[in-house]
């Protein structure tokens, strides 16, 4: 115990000590926290981008298949937890996809340590981005697969990579974001394709930050960019842009028919609930019709990212809808989203462990709930918090 408590004495020292903060949820966008010293704030830290945890068609197919279909689907999908909703979620998202098949999983964290592992394991490589979620790392270590980082979004250093190690190894797999969550920027994609295909190697595309943004039909930054024909798989949750909870994976029916079989985190895992299989329906059919929010989001993404610069402020380079401000050491990124909440904004300071040393950042989150003017307020306070504590 003693050594527990040192270790988050020691993190707290550090400005690194992971704190819950309750709140209560207002609606669109607003959060009332518990700590009643603090204002109402603007939410900058979900992401719920296109605002659809609350829209009323994704609410009415929720309550629907809650009502029809009770409040579990009772087990796994491969007992009796298997339901004529899965499939046909599914079905949806293997078309939004552009892929023969998907498979649905409790979360993105699920998706990807079950389906890595089952892919590769020992006596295979995987070659994954330096700045890849904690939940690709874990699926790695899970496999049992010697694994290779290369450089962020550093297409030339996976080429070495590739060259020096593949042949020592049977299968290789490369594993990239296609937005990546902290940093906000978008992998080349096109030329990561072309090199996995050089280099006989499957490629796993974390779409988590794209599906429902990113693409003509919202179905990421892989139809964005035509290439939904070389990715061999392609994941993504339902609990960010989407609104609810849950996560897919898309790939060709065969390598669907085999994670029904390999994949742990799908087989040993009770099915999702009908309330939230409904609300995933919902959200697909909302991102098919309406797609005025994903051009409204990625619009005032770029505003935000106008306002900060008229402030003096440069947000790390990207196009999307994160917008993290480096700040460096862990303490400022602290003080800085203090002076945010006392002002009415909450947005997150992610600092070390989450990335690397001296990279600490606030990650500002642009969602459909937030209007110029809030995305306005937010620069200038940001503003306001540097110029009080300067670095
Ligand atoms: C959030 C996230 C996940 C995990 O998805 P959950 O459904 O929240 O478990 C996986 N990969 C990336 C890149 C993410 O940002």
């Amino acid at each position: 115990m003693e050594r527990l408590r040192a270790f988050l004495d020691k993190r707290r020292q550090e400005s690194g000590l992971r704190k819950l903060f309750p709140v209560e949820k207002l609606g669109h966008g607003r959060l009332r926290p518990q700590d009643n010293s603090l204002p109402e704030l603007l939410d900058f830290s979900s992401n719920d981008y296109l605002a659809l945890s609350e829209h009323p068609r994704v609410l009415a197919a929720s309550r629907a298949a809650l009502e029809r279909l009770g409040a579990s689907s009772g087990a796994s999908r491969l007992m009796s937890g298997n339901l004529a909703i899965h499939q046909e979620l599914e079905q949806q998202v293997a078309r939004l996809k552009g892929q023969e098949a998907a498979l649905l999983f409790g979360s993105g964290y699920l998706a990807n340590t079950g389906v890595i592992p089952a892919l590769v394991g020992r006596g295979d490589v995987v070659f994954s981005d330096r700045l890849n979620h904690a939940s690709i790392h874990d699926g790695c270590r899970l496999s049992g697969a010697r694994t290779l980082r290369f450089r962020h979004n550093d297409p030339n250093h996976l080429e070495d990579l590739l060259r020096r190690h593949r042949g020592g190894f049977r299968r290789s797999l490369v594993v990239v974001e296609s937005i990546y969550s902290m940093d906000g920027d978008r992998c080349p994609l096109a030329e990561i394709v072309g090199l996995k295909e050089k280099h006989d190697s499957l490629l796993l595309v974390d779409e988590a930050h794209a599906t429902g943004v990113f693409g003509p039909n919202g179905g990421g930054v892989i139809e964005e960019e035509g290439l939904s024909a070389r990715v061999d798989l392609s994941m993504g949750t339902f609990g960010k842009a989407l609104g609810s909870y849950g996560a897919y994976l898309a790939a060709s029916r065969l390598l669907v028919d085999y994670l029904v079989n390999c994949g742990r985190s799908f087989i040993y895992s009770t099915a999702l609930p009908p309330a939230v299989v409904g609300a995933c329906l919902g959200a697909l059919e909302v991102v098919a019709t309406e797609p005025e929010r994903r051009a409204e989001l990625l619009k005032n993404s770029g505003l935000f990212r106008r306002f900060l610069q008229e402030e003096g402020i440069a947000p790390l380079p990207g196009n999307s809808q994160i917008v993290p401000v480096l700040v460096g050491e862990a303490g400022l990124a602290l003080a800085l989203s203090r002076h945010l909440l006392e002002h009415g904004v909450f947005t997150a300071a992610v600092r070390p462990p989450t990335v690397p040393a001296g990279t600490a950042r606030l990650r500002f989150s642009v969602t459909c709930h937030l209007d110029p003017t809030n995305l306005q307020t937010a620069a200038h306070l940001l503003a306001q918090g540097l110029a009080n504590n300067p670095a």
